[in-house]
């Protein structure tokens, strides 16, 4: 499913020609424009509203294809039901809001709109599948999910954190919710969406929603990501699509099989490691705790971070694999460390 069109809808030229060429790629299914842009600070280009939607359906009468826009709360619901709108997204900064949400629910219930729910803001996946339920129960059937990234303090080079094991996260807790990556959002600049897009179509999302404009450059809202009709044109042609059944030979079937079976086997091997890890650092923390030494201590962070990083550049490893990975191991440590000292401090 691949869904295109501009961020906004900014006059009613720039939304029809924008469906026209989309639909003359012959590979686009549905057309998007934002009418109510929820906008981070005042005084940014804020939609054009209601009055807007009328340029939707000229868009959709001159392109055949069916228009989806974004709604917030139920006066946006009941605009887009009387003029008459295909679909509607809910997005990032209402899926945070159950309110919110709700009220867009009761106000879509008895209709049969088919409703894509934006990930939350932030990194929250029950919020994401709580807003699925809220439309679910109003009586939606057709829902899907967008996966648009989300909100991190720093998120180079996108603009949005991927934190792509959120959205496998949701395909594992609704197996029947449609994940459409919104490689736009995610990229924040036009140059790196085909590779956010390859690496969703390598992870088998359903679909794609992309930010397109005629000008891009000249957009009243996300101009940095939005690329042309035509960019769209070659992106989509030049997509690897993946498929769920490898259509390969037996032999190289065998490939596939003995690889996973030597990464289950040096997966088994970390646990391991870790497990002797995690003994080493209960004898330290029985240690700090007998002698009343702190269990963090900032420079020993900081050598962790800094040796284990050298190691990673040498073997040619990417760094923040290694910052993450030992984040995660640290944090952990400390809290055993932690749990010692309180038990030691009980027993006295
Ligand atoms: C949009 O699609 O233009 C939009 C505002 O998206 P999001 O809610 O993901 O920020
Ligand atoms: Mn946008």
């Amino acid at each position: 499913m691949i869904i295109a069109g501009p961020c906004s809808a900014e006059s009613e030229k720039q939304t029809v020609e924008t469906a026209q060429k989309l639909a003359a790629l012959g590979s686009v299914d549905a057309f998007r424009a934002g009418v109510w842009k929820p906008r981070t600070r005042p005084g940014s280009f804020e939609g054009v509203g209601a009055n807007a939607l009328p340029w939707l359906i000229a868009a959709r009468e001159a392109s055949g294809l069916p228009i989806v826009t974004e709604v917030a709360n139920a006066k946006h619901v009941e605009a887009c039901l009387k003029a008459g709108v295909d679909a509607v997204w809910i997005g990032a900064r209402t899926t945070v809001n159950p309110f919110y949400v709700q009220e867009i629910a009761d106000a879509l219930r008895g209709v049969s709109l088919p409703v894509l729910v934006k990930n939350p803001i932030h990194p929250d996946v029950g919020l994401w599948i709580g807003a699925l339920e809220r439309i679910e129960k109003a009586g939606i059937s057709q829902l899907s999910a967008v996966h648009r990234g989300f909100f991190a303090y720093r998120s180079e080079p996108f603009r949005n954190e991927p934190k792509w094991e959120l959205a496998f996260e949701l395909r594992n807790r609704a197996p029947h919710v449609p994940i459409v990556c919104d490689p736009s959002h995610i990229a924040g600049q036009r140059d790196l969406v085909q590779q956010v897009a390859q690496f969703a179509m390598d992870m088998q999302f359903d679909g794609l929603m992309v930010e397109v404009h005629p000008s891009p450059e000249r957009a009243k809202s996300d101009a940095d990501q939005q690329m042309t009709p035509s960019a769209l044109g070659k992106m989509l042609s030049s997509l690897r699509l993946g498929s769920q059944e490898p259509h390969v030979s037996a032999e190289e079937n065998e490939f596939l099989i003995n690889g996973r079976t030597l990464l289950d086997v040096l997966d088994s091997e970390i646990v391991e490691i870790l497990k002797k890890r995690m003994a080493v650092v209960d004898a330290l923390g029985e240690w700090k705790a007998q002698k009343n030494i702190s269990v963090f201590q900032l420079d020993r962070f900081n050598h962790i971070f800094k040796e284990r990083g050298a190691q990673a550049a040498a073997l040619d490893l990417n760094p923040a694999l290694i910052t993450e990975l030992f984040q995660v191991v640290h944090k952990y440590s400390v809290d055993r460390q932690i749990k010692a000292v309180n038990d030691h401090r009980k027993s006295k």
